[in-house]
């Protein structure tokens, strides 16, 4: 058996839901035969970090460490890892495990994430029982099937956004068949939303970029959207009723107005939540209905899917605008996306 080369782990963790991170040590699960160990060099911070350091989402295991847009060099691997090598520059993004089986339905429509077994980055349980861990720390072990080799021409730092907030915008582009042609908007430009301009302008879309920042506008125009309106503005915005395809909302905000937003949608448009809220949401039905409008939502993407997400970006030299910081000013990091302060994503490194 292979033994992982780090044998306590240490990383920055909420102790409880609302004290500042601090450094702490854990020791990791036995490396399996299908794990690797991934010295962590990045890691972003996703607004998804915030919801679980703060139990937003439910109860939290305490002490967490979190963190889900890891960028690391293999350090070990198991006997039976045979798509990565020592050395190999890979992203991990939040979801660390699943069980891969035929009969399990997630897993074998490329939906492991929705998997009943998975494990992700954030103090959630594997099979056996033992915690798992995310990426503000040193290093992270995982099942190789979950760690991704980073394109060849693609910057190590720029990669990590698009573990989570690339991914998560992609994958319901693809798998919700957006095309050449189609009106996009996308409600809330940070972390998510810049990377949905890119991704949408990219695929050869009409992107428009809401906001409530107006001083975002020209970002927006250079990342690719062909307009920028301000929410706020019941003028502007009146004026695309009726004439979306698809709908991406990246922010959770607790003023989004979903059923104006249902208002701006073609018949048969789709509007996909990426943000998860951590209230219910409220609509008008009556526009759904009317409008034969699709309101759903997406999480993540499979292992497919991070595959397409890093060779797409890699392709059309998709670049997550970032900042980085030194990985032991976390608490900053996190203040910063608390208050909506980053142009877009915080990288960490260590
Ligand atoms: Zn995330
Ligand atoms: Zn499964």
């Amino acid at each position: 058996m292979v033994e992982g080369k780090i044998a306590s782990i240490e990383g920055w963790a909420a102790m409880d839901n609302k004290s500042p991170l601090k450094l702490w040590s854990y020791s990791p699960r036995p490396l399996g035969p299908s794990d690797v160990e991934v010295k962590i060099h990045f890691c972003g911070i996703c607004g998804s970090d915030i919801h679980a350091i703060d139990s937003g989402w439910g109860a939290s295991i305490y002490p967490l460490v979190t963190g889900h847009e890891i960028v690391g060099k293999v350090i070990t691997k198991g006997e039976n890892v045979s798509n990565l090598d020592i050395g190999d520059l890979v992203g991990v993004g939040g979801h660390l495990y699943a069980c891969h089986q035929n009969d399990c339905k997630p897993c074998s429509r490329g939906l492991d994430p929705h998997c009943p077994k998975s494990a992700f980055a954030y103090n959630s349980k594997y099979e056996d029982g033992s915690l798992s861990y995310g990426g503000f720390a040193e290093a992270i072990r995982v099942d190789s099937r979950h760690a991704f080799r980073l394109p060849e021409n693609m910057d190590p730092e720029l990669a990590a956004p698009l573990m989570c907030a690339g991914l998560t915008v992609f994958t319901p582009m693809v798998r919700k068949g957006v095309k050449k042609g189609n009106r996009v908007g996308v409600v809330g430009i940070g972390g998510l939303g810049h990377l949905a301009i890119q991704f949408a302008n990219a695929l050869g879309c009409e992107v428009i970029a809401l906001s409530t920042s107006d001083n975002k506008e020209e970002e927006c125009l250079k990342l690719g959207a062909s307009q920028f309106i301000n929410i706020k503005n019941q003028e502007e915005v009146a004026k695309i009723n009726k004439s979306l395809d698809y709908l991406f909302i990246t922010t959770n905000s607790k003023s989004n107005n979903y059923t104006q937003m249902a208002q701006w949608m073609t018949y048969e448009g789709t509007m996909c939540l990426l943000a998860l809220p951590e209230n219910n949401i409220e609509i008008n039905p009556g526009v759904l209905v009317f409008g034969s409008i699709y309101l759903g939502g997406s999480l993540i993407g499979g292992i497919e899917d991070v595959k397409k997400t890093l060779e797409f970006a890699a392709k059309h030299n998709i670049r997550p605008m970032i900042e980085k910081m030194p990985m032991k000013n976390i608490n900053e990091g996190i203040q910063r996306v608390r208050d909506g302060n980053v142009r877009y994503r915080i990288v960490l490194e260590n």
